[in-house]
């Protein structure tokens, strides 16, 4: 059984197809990252898989259940976590209150500290600053408390809307070795959404491109690397 399964699906918002007959599926385990120019769709792509909207047409089966229609909380009761863009904190909050929200739908309080305490060794930034305002992190620590809230409820599947948007290419590279080293020491499913197809290629695993609304491109992100059609495929080459 598949993780995720993205089955022909259309997205509208009004009279524009945001995304349409589009299908995916993921492994446990695996990294897909969603790539493709500005306003292709891979933000609607997140949204109809989180349960922000729903498809006019297609089914979404997470965990073996079907979840188009299903409202966010009961999506992420079943194990996925998403970030959207823009990392969202709560500047007025401590970065240890931040994470505790992020554990909000945990029954188990001791559960909850010892997966804190996790986090702080994941990101040990974090913890040497837990009693102060998240509004005073820098970008790429925000980025880093909203991944950590994230993984507050234990997910099986975390989706991250452009982790890299507006960070300097050091803190990117920072970023990047904490989420690959979350896919190869825990085993985490990750689908990443970047407008470029440097990060994946970088990063190595699956890849599917988007344009217009459509996919245009699946693949190794490295094998497609190769040749031209990367390129052919993001800018809409014939
Ligand atoms: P970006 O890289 O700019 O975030 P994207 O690939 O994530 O782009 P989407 O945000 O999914 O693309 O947008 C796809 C299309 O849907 C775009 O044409 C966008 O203008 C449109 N769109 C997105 N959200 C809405 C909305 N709430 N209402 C109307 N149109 C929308």
């Amino acid at each position: 059984m598949s993780l995720l399964n993205v089955d022909n699906i259309t997205v509208r918002y009004g009279r524009l197809t945001a995304l349409r007959n589009f299908s995916l599926s993921m492994e446990q385990g695996e990294t897909l990252f969603v790539t493709g120019p500005n306003g292709a769709g891979k933000s609607t792509l997140l949204k109809a898989i989180a349960g922000v909207v729903a498809p006019a047409e297609g089914r979404i089966g997470f965990q073996g259940q079907k979840v188009d229609g299903n409202p966010p909380e009961n999506i992420a009761r079943l194990g996925l976590s998403m970030v959207p863009e823009g990392r969202h904190v709560f500047g007025a909050l401590s970065i240890e209150e931040n994470l505790i929200l992020g554990a909000g739908m945990r029954k188990n309080p001791a559960q909850a500290k010892k997966t804190l305490a996790e986090v702080y060794e994941m990101f040990p930034v974090l913890a040497e600053r837990k009693d102060s305002h998240a509004g005073v992190l820098s970008g790429g620590q925000q980025q880093m408390l909203v991944i950590g809230r994230a993984l507050m409820t234990e997910p099986q599947l975390v989706a991250i809307d452009e982790p890299s948007l507006g960070l300097a290419p050091k803190i990117i590279d920072q970023v990047y070795e904490t989420l690959t080293r979350l896919r190869d020491e825990r085993g985490l499913s990750l689908l990443i959404v970047e407008q470029s197809t440097t990060r994946a290629v970088m990063a190595g695993g699956r890849m599917v491109m988007l344009r217009s609304g459509e996919k245009v491109l699946e693949g190794d992100a490295r094998e497609l690397s190769k040749g031209d059609a990367l390129n052919a495929a993001y800018f809409g080459f014939e």
